[in-house]
């Protein structure tokens, strides 16, 4: 993740809208709890400051319940935050009711940041029509705020659902959120008409269960100072407060969670996890798509154990690759190898970074244009190294893989038995006692010591690939795995 997101959620439990299934509609509110709900917000905000360069806050959402946006502090809260320099992006959950050239002009007067400022806009089909919603949606995008719409699958809905989405400007995502009061499943049919909306409905059926390794650049802050991880986690005993000398400056609260699913966006499209990032961004809990041009996976990633695509994969990758993002995979293995372990998604990918960086490819697209490759040679002496290699290979254990193409060896790999993994004490005294260690990187994984050359590795291979499709390499999403080899290449023989 590219630094921290906080949820902010207010005392307040109100709305101006009446649906007949909510319960914030018939919450009535006093003129006391706004006053109190505004100043917990501005202290909030405040809170934020002095913690936004310690904490390394970069977003920051309002997800409330009812209705915030009726409301101009939070307006100006919002527009105050994306005037920090650290803050990249400021939004809301909104029934998008509120008036939308007072909201444009009160948060541009306080200095807000038009272009940190994004929108998740809730369709309400009791309270608006199509044609209203669309057009406060198109007005929003126009001027250049980012923004997202959607609605509740109901099943009754579909048709206007579907009216909804021909009435949107084309580049405006329509999300659909399960419904959780269905009580049965969603039929064939049901599913393939919600699909055919939102490409990404599917995310919404998979159970995700938890995991709070990928838990920990987010919190979920309430307005009377209790902290969470996530919007359905428990509190972590902490309270944000302009002045408590509990909280840690730098230290940002680990993770707690006693869920088994993250049953909802707010709680699984927070996560750092590389499908929500590929499909929408550093900052995915405001759900607004980014279309990286290339998108670099590494092949453990996208795997389950027994080899096979990982459903949420199998369903996006597809998707992407249709919209016109060049799919590559990263990977230790050799170009072979790789190919075997994809078998069933590996016409979707127009090559990678392979043998850790040895060996790149560019396939050419379709029957247009030429492919590319390049080789990153072993030099003379590991080119000759085997016999040197082989008078250790009884006290190491190890037999040698040697990949060539053309005759040059590219990659070795010192490969041991299953059970006997390398450790890093061992890996690196061999790594020392070798005389040509200075030409090559070293990486350990498992049962694996693989040498290769010192320029080869996944972030140049990036680059070079970037350079020959004509784009940048900050047009691309990169999976957190490829940033690993940095580390390999800085440790000599680290994991
Ligand atoms: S329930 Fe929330 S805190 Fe727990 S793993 Fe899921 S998203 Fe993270």
């Amino acid at each position: 993740m590219d630094g921290r997101t906080i949820l902010y959620r207010g005392i307040l439990k109100s709305c101006n809208y009446h649906c007949s299934y909510c319960p914030f509609s018939r919450h009535p509110v006093s003129e006391r709890e706004l006053a109190k709900d505004r100043e917990q917000w501005f202290s909030f905000i405040r809170f934020v400051e002095r913690h936004v360069a310690g904490w390394g806050i970069r977003a920051l959402m309002v997800v409330p319940y009812g209705e915030a946006l009726i409301h101009p502090w939070y307006w100006q809260g919002l527009a105050q935050l994306s005037a920090l320099p650290q803050i990249r992006a400021v939004g809301a959950q909104t029934n998008l009711s509120f008036p939308l050239r007072l909201f444009t002009d009160c948060f541009a007067g306080v200095g807000g940041q038009k272009e940190k400022l994004r929108l998740w806009a809730t369709f309400h089909p009791e309270m608006t029509e199509v044609s209203v919603f669309a057009e406060r949606c198109r007005e929003l995008h126009d001027q250049g705020v980012q923004i997202c719409a959607g609605a509740v699958g109901v099943p009754q809905n579909l048709p206007v659902l579907e009216s909804l989405r021909r009435a949107l400007p084309e580049e405006i995502y329509l999300w659909i959120n399960k419904m959780d009061g269905l009580k049965r499943p969603y039929t064939d049919q049901e599913r393939a008409a919600f699909t055919a909306l939102d490409p990404y409905f599917i995310r919404e059926l998979l159970p995700v269960p938890a995991d709070t390794d990928r838990c920990r650049e987010r919190l979920f802050a309430e307005g009377d100072g209790r902290l969470h991880t996530c919007n359905i986690s428990p509190p972590l005993g902490l309270r944000w407060a302009e002045k408590n000398p509990d909280l840690p400056a730098a230290g940002f609260p680990a993770p707690v969670c006693r869920r088994k699913i993250c049953s909802c966006y707010l709680a699984y499209g927070g996560r750092n996890d590389p499908v929500s990032r590929m499909l929408f961004g550093p900052y995915p809990l405001f759900r607004i798509p980014r279309r990286p041009r290339a998108v670099f996976l590494d092949i453990a990633g996208i795997l389950l154990p027994n080899g096979e695509c990982m459903e949420e994969f199998s369903v996006v990758l597809p998707l992407l690759a249709q919209e016109g993002t060049v799919l590559f995979l990263t990977a230790r293995l050799s170009y072979r190898e790789a190919m075997e372990r994809c078998q069933s998604i590996r016409h979707l990918f127009r090559g990678g970074i392979f043998a850790g960086g040895a060996y790149l490819v560019l396939q050419s697209e379709g029957e247009c244009g030429e492919g590319r490759e390049q080789f990153f040679d072993l030099d003379e002496f590991w080119n000759s190294a085997e016999p040197f290699l082989q008078k250790m290979a009884r006290c190491y254990a190890f037999r040698i893989l040697c990949y060539k193409h053309k005759g040059r060896c590219y990659k070795i790999t010192l490969l041991r038995p299953r059970h006997r993994p390398w450790e890093e004490a061992e890996a690196h005294r061999l790594y020392e006692s070798l005389p040509g260690k200075h030409s090559v990187r070293a990486i350990r994984q498992g049962s694996c010591l693989q040498f290769v050359d010192r320029r080869a590795d996944q972030a140049g291979g990036v680059r070079l690939l970037c350079r020959w499709m004509g784009i940048s390499h900050t047009e691309v999403f990169l999976d957190s795995a490829a940033g690993e080899e940095e580390t390999d290449k800085r440790k000599g023989v680290k994991e």
